[in-house]
């Protein structure tokens, strides 16, 4: 008798450890990071998938209902996703919302473009949001989950912390495969020049200066005045390629390219929304090769 109930207790206790975290991701990127850190202690709900524009979700009726029963939303932060107040008022006290880009050091979004210009897309001054292109930033991230994730279900915290562990050394390892292979671009030739703000922070960690035609977001409204300015700037720097993006190939890209003799390097992933490429490793992997292939 005594037996049984101790063997009672014993499973009960059991099952109660071994029951995975369920959290809510409104990024694909974020989403995949969590499984890394979390293993199989971690149920990850895909509210944001693969194939979506992160400048332009919000979520439905139908996702709020899919998060229900989860403990955490990771979002990307620095204010990428406008309507987490909305999100946060839907939820209520039960659901805690992550902004894991909150504690990632920010950058300035940078907008090469005449500031009398007081156009919508381009009037937006605040913090890069496009945390995820540095391995640095990822490592914080990993450790971010990490931490919430242990906070949120403390019975699990090794798993979480053994995970964090082994995803930062993957990308300790991706950012030296990726300095490897910058370094066969000229110094003068590091300059990538996109569609959208998107790469800044990539940028900063592999010695690029960022040139964008568009600002921030995504629309194609770039003045006829600003892409006589990026055309003198691409001729002026001697740049070699400029690049196409998944979400934003827009006409003016084409139209600089007709007015100089730069090429066209392959498609970049800015968001981490590609279909084919939605994990830190694939998204970074396509871009370094991307990117080495038309400036070295
Ligand atoms: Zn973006």
């Amino acid at each position: 008798m005594i037996r049984t109930a101790i063997s009672l207790i014993y499973l009960i206790t059991a099952s109660l450890q071994a029951e995975p975290l369920k959290v809510a991701s409104l990024h694909p990127l974020i989403a995949d990071l969590a499984r890394q850190v979390g293993g199989d202690q971690i149920e990850v709900v895909e509210i944001m998938k693969p194939g979506g524009d992160i400048h332009h979700f919000e979520p439905s009726p139908k996702d709020l209902a899919s998060m229900r029963g989860a403990r955490l939303v990771l979002a990307s932060g620095k204010e990428l996703e406008s309507f987490l107040p909305k999100l946060r008022d839907s939820l209520g006290a039960g659901i805690q919302i992550l902004e894991v880009g909150e504690k990632i050091p920010s950058i300035p979004a940078t907008c090469n473009h005449d500031d009398n210009e007081k156009t919508e897309e381009h009037h937006h001054h605040g913090a890069d949001p496009h945390w995820w292109h540095s391995a640095e930033n990822m490592k914080r991230a990993a450790r971010i989950l990490a931490d919430a994730f242990s906070a949120a279900a403390p019975a699990n915290e090794a798993t979480y912390t053994s995970g964090a562990k082994a995803a930062s050394k993957r990308f300790s390892e991706l950012k030296s495969w990726a300095q490897k292979e910058i370094s066969v671009i000229p110094r003068d030739d590091r300059k990538l020049v996109t569609a959208h703000a998107a790469f800044g922070y990539f940028c900063k960690e592999y010695g690029f200066e960022p040139i964008s035609v568009l600002g921030i977001g995504r629309g194609d409204d770039s003045s006829s005045k600003h892409i006589a300015q990026t055309i003198q700037v691409i001729r002026d720097n001697k740049i070699k390629a400029v690049f196409p993006e998944d979400q934003a190939n827009p006409k003016v890209l084409t139209e600089i390219v007709r007015g100089t003799s730069v090429k066209t390097g392959q498609t970049l992933i800015a968001d981490g929304t590609a279909k084919e490429a939605h994990t830190f490793e694939t998204m970074f992997a396509h871009n370094v090769r991307a990117i080495v292939e038309a400036l070295k």
